[in-house]
């Protein structure tokens, strides 16, 4: 079998998504990719949790084309294609309706940064894609979710945002594996849900001072991170 490792990294995404109350039924899913030999593991459509074995996921080339599994791969590959193709760091990606990230996708609106967690592992507002035209839902509509995506990341490096709403639809998030794209979809979730609450209590709010905002993200990323336990230093 190929990719084994990948394999069982990708169903363990998978499942933590369901653990953590992300997914409903089969609304959701993970990938991972293997960069030197080109080749993604996702999950299989509309296969449940309960049943899924290493063996169920698909793999498929960066054109979508199955290279192993009897199963049809879920009907997001091409979003995911789109993503590893345009994001070049990543190494995973998640797919969830998680309820208040999804309803701030619903009302069109990114989720701005109100406290110190976001800015722990998203440095800016999530953006939220604009909507996709008639046509690019149409013809080939989870490859222009990709490409809506990409859009919304022109000006924006997707390795300091590691996720993004899709307009009326939902998130995606990723990361450097999948296992980290998976807990970014839980924090995602985490923060889409306090600043909601944050906004009911105070609609004025204003969004993090960019010092505190940076210090928040620059501490845990990039080449002067030194929260936790960095390696190579005491
Ligand atoms: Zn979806």
């Amino acid at each position: 079998m190929l990719l084994e490792q990948l394999r069982s990294e990708v169903l363990e995404a998978n499942l933590e998504l369901v653990r953590r109350g992300l997914v409903l039924y089969t609304f959701g899913n993970a990938s991972g990719i293997s960069r030197e030999q080109g080749l993604v593991v996702i999950k299989p459509s509309g296969v449940p949790y309960e049943k899924l074995k290493p063996a169920d996921l698909v793999v498929t080339d960066l054109t979508g084309k199955t290279v192993e599994g009897n199963c049809r791969p879920s009907s997001d590959l091409p979003t995911h294609i789109e993503l590893y193709r345009n994001f070049s760091n990543i190494g995973g990606v998640t797919h969830t309706h998680s309820e208040f990230a999804t309803a701030w996708a619903q009302a069109g609106r990114p989720i701005p940064c109100l406290g110190t967690t976001h800015a722990d592992y998203f440095h800016g507002p999530v953006p939220v894609t604009a909507a996709l035209t008639t046509r690019e839902i149409e013809d080939g509509y989870e490859k222009n979710t990709g490409v809506a995506i990409c859009r919304a990341f022109k000006s924006i490096d997707p390795d300091t945002i590691p996720a993004v709403l899709v307009r009326g639809h939902a998130s995606f998030c990723w990361g450097i594996t999948v296992t980290e794209a998976a807990h970014n979809s839980v924090i995602l979730e985490s923060v889409a849900r306090m600043a909601y609450y944050t906004v009911a209590l105070a609609s004025d709010v204003e969004p993090l001072p960019a010092s505190l905002h940076d210090k928040h993200f620059l501490r845990k990323h990039g080449s002067k991170a030194y929260y936790g336990q960095v390696s190579g230093k005491k």
